[in-house]
Parts: C-alpha cells; structure tokens; sequence
C-alpha cells in the first residue's frame, strides 16, 4: 500500500488535528514508520497510533489485502492542512515551475534586505538520477541566478565530468537560495526557512542518489549534528533516498589533497547508479 493517504483517511485525519489545535497542540511528531511484515491474507496489526481511538480504527485500518500499515508522517498531516500547490503533479517540470512560483519573490528570511540580488533556485534536468546539494549562493551565483557557477562551480563541474557525467544531467541546488552577506554560513533559520522548498523540490525530481557537499549541507539535511568524517564513506536515508555526502567543492579549493577522498565518495555514488566507474578521478 501506498504511503500516500486516502481522501477517508485524509478526512479522519484533519478533523483529529483540528481537534487537537483547539486543545492548543499544534506540534506533531514523526514516529517511526510502521512498517508491518506480514503476508497476504493475514490480518493486519490495527494502526499503532496510540492518539488514534478505537472507534476510529475500523475506519483507520487498511481492508483486505492490506499488508503494510499506512506510515503517517509530519508532512502528510500539514499537507491536510495545506496542501502545497504541486500535490498531486506528477510531472517534475511542472511540479517545479509551480514551486518556484510559490517561493515567488520571497522575503521570508532577513536575506532579502541583505544585498542580495536575485533567488537561486536550482539548474538541471527535472528527471535527474542525481542530485547535488550545496550550501548557498556566493556572489557568482547571486549575479547569474544559478548555483555553483564560480570557481567551487567549476571544480564541481570537474567532478561531474570525471564521473562521465554533464551538469545538464543532473540537478544542482543549495540549502538556501538567497545570498548570505560576505558569504557567510548560513544561520540556522534561514536554513528552516528555506530548506522545505529544497524538500519539496527533491519530492517533485525524486532522484536516486543525493550528494551533499559539506557539512551544512548534510547536517540540514539529515538534522545530524556531526563532523564531516562521520558523514562520508557511507550511505544515509533522506526520506527514502540514498544520499551520500562528500566535502564542499570550496573545501577543496583551499585543500586540495582531499580531492582524493571525494573521488571515493563519488565512486561509491557511481556505483549506487551502476555506472561504470572511469580509471582516472577529478583534478
Ligand atoms: N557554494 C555553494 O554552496 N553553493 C553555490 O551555489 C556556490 C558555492
């Protein structure tokens, strides 16, 4: 069974959160997706909810051949609430026109009175396999309205290449669109702020693989708080998506030695994607 509610599902759903928001709890959790490992034809386990009345299970709980209880999750429930306005667009393209149309000219963050001058929202194919995640826009970016376009950007271009790869193939994007003043890192909300319409984005292109590049860009994605040596070298799951994390193209600039190590991150990518890996790494 889909993750994906039905409308009944959808409906029992909404009026719950609405009772909830007139007691005043507007906060919902994620719990751990339930995933229940049983066979066809055996009955399935009720929903394990526990703010889920029993009144309300025959209604809840997936009929006949329903094998997997349904994993309701944080976004599922705003979306009730709010659908967003690609729900339901199935083709990426659109889904992103519609996305970048409802980030609109946005100053919903301090940086848009803070010199910067356009929005970043992100370059490639709509039905890429990979994606590169970066932490923001420098002030390259900031001129030309696509990331990773200065001297990180070549360099990264390099690596996409020696991958047997063209940028045109995959999707580039950062944790947030909009400049920082002097380029610096990015504060914490402005990366809450932004980052759900990157989510929304990675949810309409729906990639195989995603590589973060450096440690902002990791740690908001997986909301780890760790060092970069305990981010590489492995795959982690972003909602369902194998993503991998390897250093910042402007890491590399100033060091270059670790150039070597990114290119074992990027095989271990290639090889996630079955492609064929070249001989000869980035330079
Ligand atoms: N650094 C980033 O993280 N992103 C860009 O787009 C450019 C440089």
């Amino acid at each position: 069974m889909p993750d994906i509610l039905d409308a009944q599902l959808k409906r029992v759903l909404s009026e719950r959160i609405r009772f909830y928001n007139e007691l005043g709890i507007y906060d919902f959790y994620r719990r751990e997706p339930a995933r229940a490992n049983i066979s066809e034809g055996e009955a399935a386990p009720l929903a394990t909810t526990p703010e889920i009345q029993p009144e309300q299970r025959d209604l809840m709980t997936p009929r006949g051949k329903a094998a997997v209880v349904p994993v309701v999750t944080e976004e599922d429930i705003f979306e009730v609430a709010n659908p967003k306005p690609e729900s339901g667009v199935t083709d990426p393209v659109q889904a992103l026109r519609l996305i970048r149309e409802d980030l609109g000219e946005c100053t919903r963050c301090r940086l848009h009175k803070q010199g910067r001058k356009q929005i970043v929202f992100g370059v490639g194919n709509p039905k890429a396999e990979l994606m590169f995640i970066g932490e923001a826009p420098g002030a390259d970016e900031d001129q030309q309205g696509e990331p990773f376009v200065g001297r990180a950007g070549q360099l990264l271009n390099n690596m996409i290449k020696a991958m047997g790869l063209r940028r045109e193939d995959i999707y580039i994007a950062n944790i947030i669109k909009c400049r920082p003043p002097g380029n610096r890192t990015p504060e914490r909300d402005e990366c809450e702020t932004c980052s759900p319409f990157l989510m929304r984005q990675i949810a309409a292109i729906k990639p195989k693989a995603i590589v973060a590049l450096g440690a902002v860009a990791a740690k908001t994605l997986l909301a780890i708080n760790a060092p970069m040596s305990e981010f590489r070298g492995r795959w982690f799951d972003f909602r369902g998506t194998k993503l991998a994390v390897t250093y910042h193209p402007a890491f590399l600039l100033r060091d270059p030695r670790q150039k070597k190590e990114t290119w074992k991150d990027l095989q271990m990518v290639m090889k996630e994607l079955g492609m064929a890996i070249p001989a000869k790494g980035a330079e």
